[in-house]
């Protein structure tokens, strides 16, 4: 079995304790890795504030090569990296190589950053410049779905602007990052990046420790509202990417067959658990019918199971506890609504939940107003497009969103009056490092990606300069 450490202080090391590592795919323990007591928190937050004076003055030329050395390493462990996030997280193969290629592209898309001073005013009299200064030390928190794309949302801004990190993976899925740590650890001075593993029992002593200076969070409203607790006594940065209930709307001049498959692919990728999957489906009653029918023969269609087997095109839900959550959401389709398809969760071993088609459910029910975050999808029926992005708005959460449409102008009309961080004409789920990301109400605080999400490790610091 393969042995995984944490890296503190430039050194990889073990945990105080360990835990095990579950496949969800065969329930079986796929490793046993480090598990970090508050001792170890503590050395990491100390390494990371001692190589914080050295680094932040290091040129960004240095901090650029060292996020396309580590762009390389990860890239030439593909295979490898791959490997173990499919087995651990659940994902097919190829979707897990997609997310190690994606890591790569967003480390290099950091890596040609700069953060050049920006003038200001400039007179004959005085030049006023922003200049962005690092923040210190910066506690990145990951969840389970996307380990390793998560993490590149963070470490590659954190460590250009300067600043050092201490990384922090969730419990069920800690063993990419821990091989991700091992890839990188030399080409970092010691305590630049730090990485500790915790049986979610961690989070809360890390965000409120007193030297760390940033808190990069990634994970569900409810804890995204503790960690706000944690930054307040300190008054520490934060950027909070929390939960969605991303609605698509769908107007009644598309063809459901020419949609259908685009829509279930946004819907069920990494089998419903992406932030900004699709979570409810609004359709016109004129094609209401003929959509749900379409989408229920996907769902049929689908080939589920481990994703390690070829052809594999949904994995398992990727841990216990959210295998139950789901199921939860099975019985209320049930109950409020009617499976068109899937719905029947099969006999272990594993946590496989079939694609699940729900119609004639409304707004109101828990598996249209709450994140479902697995592999059930509701489809309400609307005659009103005004009443469908009425419904869309008035939920707490505000990720994304999507309009389905042939007439651009008049999707572009709606989507301009979807209260979410982000709404796709025709498209859903798509991002890229240059982008802004940004959650609107519950669903987040503050941006990440692109120049806005990077200067969020910074400090801005505005100079004035008498010119005469
Ligand atoms: P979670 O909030 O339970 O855990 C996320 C991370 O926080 C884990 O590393 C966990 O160990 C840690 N944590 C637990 N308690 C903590 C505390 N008190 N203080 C600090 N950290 C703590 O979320 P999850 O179940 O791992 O992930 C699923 C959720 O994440 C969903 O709601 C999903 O929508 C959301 N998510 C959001 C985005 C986004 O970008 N908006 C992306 C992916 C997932």
């Amino acid at each position: 079995m393969q042995s995984f450490k944490m890296l503190v202080g430039g050194t990889l090391v073990d945990g105080a304790n360990s835990m095990d590592v579950i496949n969800p795919a065969t329930e079986e323990v796929l490793a046993t890795c480090p598990r970090a007591d508050t001792k170890q928190l503590d050395q990491a937050v100390a390494a990371a504030k001692a190589a914080f004076p050295a680094w932040s003055n290091t040129s960004i030329a240095d901090r650029q090569r060292a996020l396309n050395k580590m762009a390389d390493k990860i890239e030439a462990h593909a295979a490898d990296l791959s490997r173990l996030l499919t087995q651990e997280q659940g994902k097919p193969l190829d979707n897990a190589a997609a997310e190690i290629e994606g890591t790569v592209a967003w480390f290099r898309h950091f890596a040609a950053q700069d953060l050049e001073a920006t003038v200001i005013e400039e007179t004959e009299e005085r030049r006023i410049e922003g200049q962005h200064r690092p923040l210190g030390v910066v506690a990145a928190i990951t969840p389970w779905n996307f380990p390793i794309i998560l993490m590149a949302f963070k470490i590659p801004p954190a460590l250009l602007a300067g600043n050092t990190v201490v990384l922090k993976p969730a419990p069920t899925t800690p063993l990419s990052t821990l091989m991700f740590a091992e890839l990188v650890h030399d080409l970092v001075p010691p305590g630049v990046l730090n990485v500790i593993t915790d049986a979610n029992d961690l989070g809360s002593a890390l965000t409120a420790h007193p030297d760390v200076k940033k808190i990069s969070f990634t994970g569900s409203t409810a804890t995204g509202k503790k960690v706000m607790e944690s930054a307040a006594s300190g008054l520490k940065r934060f950027s909070l990417e929390l939960g969605g209930n991303d609605a698509c709307i769908v107007l009644d001049d598309v063809d459901p067959q020419t949609i259908a498959p685009t829509v279930f692919q946004h819907a069920f990728q990494n089998s419903g658990q992406v932030c900004i999957a699709i979570k409810r489906v609004y359709a016109p009653t004129s094609i209401y019918d003929e959509l749900c029918d379409a989408l229920g023969e996907l769902a049929r269609q689908a080939i589920v199971g481990d994703g390690l087997e070829q052809g594999t095109q949904f994995g398992p839900v990727q841990n216990k506890m959210q295998f139950e959550k789901v199921q939860g959401f099975l019985d209320d389709a049930e109950e409020n609504g009617t499976i068109v398809a899937g719905g029947d969760v099969p006999e272990g071993p594993g946590y496989f939940i079939p694609p699940t088609i729900v119609r004639d459910i409304k707004d109101g029910t828990k598996l249209v107003d709450d994140e479902q975050f697995g592999p059930v999808l509701p489809i309400i029926e609307y005659s009103d497009a005004e009443d469908a992005l009425a419904a869309a708005n008035a939920s707490p959460y505000g990720l994304g969103g999507s309009i389905w449409s042939n007439d651009i102008d008049r999707a572009y009309e709606l989507a301009s009056r979807m209260d979410s961080g982000t709404v796709w004409i025709n498209n859903h789920t798509e991002l890229s490092p240059g982008v802004p990301f940004a959650g609107a109400k519950q669903s987040g605080f503050g941006i990440e990606l692109a120049a806005e999400g990077l200067a969020e490790f910074t400090q801005l610091h505005v100079v004035h300069v008498p010119l005469r």
